[in-house]
């Protein structure tokens, strides 16, 4: 089952939330097999139009160690990790490098989806927390104004806004 990292007009903070309530309710109902994605922004998307307006940002991979390992550290073997910036397509924003810590975490989490056992990942995961940089600090600070209902029909408004102008054009 695969599993979002970044759902779109969430604060960072509510990313992660989103993403450990979906890996949950997937291993209380025994899957086995979960890839965590985080979003890769693709051209035409509603994420690239949000991207664009500002309103949206790459992903920090770093945070995901953090998140797995809070969260689901016993349950690691079940997990990988896919789309973290380990290839690339034309046109195709990534999930965020730090300039710092970016280049080893992408190496780590290499090794952590070539590892089998719970244990062995969580070492690689400790590996990459205990890389010294406050990107992760810096990401989680940034927040959205209302809540979440508000900022979906807020951008709805928008996108209805640029129909009626292109109309007009
Ligand atoms: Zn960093």
């Amino acid at each position: 089952m695969n599993v979002i990292f970044g759902a779109p007009f969430l604060n960072p903070e509510e990313q992660v939330e989103d993403a450990v309530r979906s890996i949950s309710y997937l291993l209380d109902n025994h899957s086995d097999y979960i890839v965590l994605f985080p979003v890769n922004i693709k051209p035409h998307t509603l994420f690239m139009d949000l991207y664009q307006r500002g309103e949206y940002h790459p992903v920090p991979i770093r945070i995901m160690a953090d998140m797995l390992l809070d969260y689901f550290s016993d349950k690691l073997e079940k997990i990988n990790v896919a789309w973290f910036g380990d290839r690339s397509e034309e046109g195709v924003i990534p999930p965020a490098y730090c300039r710092i810590c970016g280049q080893r975490t992408v190496y780590l989490f290499q090794q952590y989806n070539m590892l089998e056992t719970a244990n062995e990942r969580k070492i690689i995961l400790q590996q990459i927390r205990r890389l010294e940089c406050n990107c992760n600090a810096n990401y989680l600070s940034e927040k959205k104004q209302g809540n979440i209902y508000d900022r979906v029909i807020q951008y709805y408004n928008l996108i209805k806004k640029r129909g009626e102008l292109d109309e007009k054009n």
